[in-house]
């Protein structure tokens, strides 16, 4: 099986669910660029310093930074037990350092899987996701309705909506993954490493191509 993947798609693409999966199955260990970065800001580190205004204002760190912090990552870590890479690389420059990193430990990328959304799939899934300000429940207005409309069935609390998930950021965060994925799908096709699975099927269906891409 293969064991050093990358996973590509938009937020709402539902790649995070996949990659919980694969780590419970497979013990591949998820490494998500956005979660490393925020627990530098929370440590106050020099990287999570120049990231923070970044990241506040939903603008992209720079390659440099974030290179710097993929790359001590990379050194801490035995690369024969596999990684999922996700939200990382974000650009060419990025996925040629990477490339360049794996090579000098004779251990390459082995498999790209893009989970192909479009813009409605994105919208409906995470414009509709409300939660529960005191109890943190999250509910989906068709998928998982609270009994009452817009409230908490188990503490009767007003359901509110994430900032970044209302539909003008959830639109300009759709824009950027596109702008920036197209290039990098077209280097890891030429690599004869891309996968892309869609996104409109079921879970399951999209954990079952995602295995038989790896093996
Ligand atoms: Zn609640």
């Amino acid at each position: 099986m293969k064991r050093r993947i990358i996973l590509l798609g938009p937020p709402g693409s539902g790649k995070g669910t996949i990659a919980a999966r694969l780590q419970q199955e497979f013990g591949l260990d998820h490494v998500s660029s956005g979660h490393l970065l925020r627990r530098e800001v929370e440590n106050g580190s020099a990287i999570g310093q120049r990231s923070k205004l970044f990241l506040e204002k939903g603008e992209l760190v720079p390659d440099r930074t974030v290179l710097k912090l993929m790359g001590e990552w990379m050194k801490s870590v035995p690369l024969e037990d596999g990684f999922m890479l996700d939200g990382f690389p974000r650009t060419l420059s990025q996925a040629r350092a990477l490339d360049e990193w794996l090579a000098a430990r004779n251990a390459p990328m082995e498999a790209v899987i893009l989970y192909n959304c479009d813009l409605a799939i994105v919208l409906d899934r995470i414009t509709g996701r409300w939660s529960c300000p005191k109890c943190g429940r999250v509910y989906h207005i068709y998928s998982v309705p609270p009994e009452v409309a817009g409230s908490c069935d188990d503490c009767s609390v007003e359901l509110t909506q994430r900032a970044d998930d209302s539909e003008p950021v959830v639109r300009k965060r759709f824009e950027i993954y596109t702008r920036q994925t197209r290039p990098l799908a077209k280097y890891y096709r030429q690599q004869g490493k891309l996968t892309v699975v869609e996104a409109a099927l079921s879970p399951e269906e999209r954990f079952a191509r995602t295995v038989a891409a790896l093996n």
